[in-house]
């Protein structure tokens, strides 16, 4: 299988703390993958990494079929490189419609200068309409996005991040604060964007995790403890100690 994103013996140490050590991890192009790990595990810092907001002391991180380093590139060229990144609360304008919210999403997709021109046109609307309809909001498109519930403001998040074409999606804790329907709404989602993306889940809610019926990652001290499926994973002695605290 191709690799899309390739991280190789990365380290960084904050203030003498080694929170990163020595991790190396793959993913392909279109791949569904869960890290897990207890809090302090490192999850945070790996995505800073992969996103160019921390800078690793050492190793490589390596991007696309150009092998691209992208310790080469700022945050916002590794964005337009392609690299979507999903806090865990929603940051969407609460009193625009969410039309409005994913047309801002297409507007800020462009280079500046072409966002500042930029008026949009049918073409546009058609594509409000498919981001609309791949997240579930179809119905949703007039409301004012204050006015959705939690789980929607989440679709809509991802919605506005599917407008900048990302080819990894990073998402932290999807699941959480969501009622069971929102939940499955969205691991199909989820599973639905990793067939023609790579999507990576930072998830605790081990129930999620097993929904999402894909390759698990569990980090620990800042590397990587265990790779497989989660049932493989959680049979892993050095894993049931970790989580079980011994
Ligand atoms: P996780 O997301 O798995 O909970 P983090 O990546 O947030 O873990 O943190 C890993 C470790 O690095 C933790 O012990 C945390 O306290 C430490 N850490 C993270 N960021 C900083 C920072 N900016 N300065 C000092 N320590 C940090």
């Amino acid at each position: 299988m191709s690799t899309l994103l390739e991280v190789s013996g990365i380290s960084v140490t904050f203030d003498g703390f080694r929170a990163i050590n020595n991790l190396s991890f793959q993913i392909g192009p279109a791949e569904l993958r869960a890290i897990i790990g207890p809090n302090g595990a490192g999850k945070t810092t790996f995505m800073d990494i992969v996103t160019g907001k921390t800078r690793p002391d050492e190793g490589r991180v390596i991007w696309g079929e150009r092998s691209i380093s992208l310790l080469k590139l700022s945050e916002a060229q590794i964005a337009r490189a392609g690299i979507g990144r999903k806090f865990q609360r929603p940051t969407v304008f609460e009193d625009q419609s969410v039309t409005e919210n994913l047309l801002l999403a297409l507007k800020a997709s462009r280079n500046p200068l072409a966002a500042l021109l930029w008026k949009p046109k049918a073409a546009d609307m058609d594509r409000v309409q498919a981001l609309a309809t791949q997240v579930g909001l179809l119905d949703a498109l007039p409301r004012k996005a204050g006015e959705l519930s939690h789980g929607q403001k989440q679709w809509l998040e991802i919605g506005m991040l599917l407008a900048q074409e990302p080819r990894l999606l990073l998402v932290d804790e999807p699941a959480a604060g969501m009622t069971l329907a929102e939940r499955e709404q969205t691991t199909a989602l989820l599973v639905d964007l990793a067939k023609t993306r790579a999507v990576v889940v930072v998830e605790h809610d081990m129930e999620f995790v097993r929904r999402l019926n894909c390759r698990v990652t569990v980090l620990h001290e800042g590397a990587v403890l265990a790779e497989g499926s989660l049932d493989h994973v959680t049979k892993n002695q050095d894993v049931i100690d970790v989580y079980l605290g011994r």
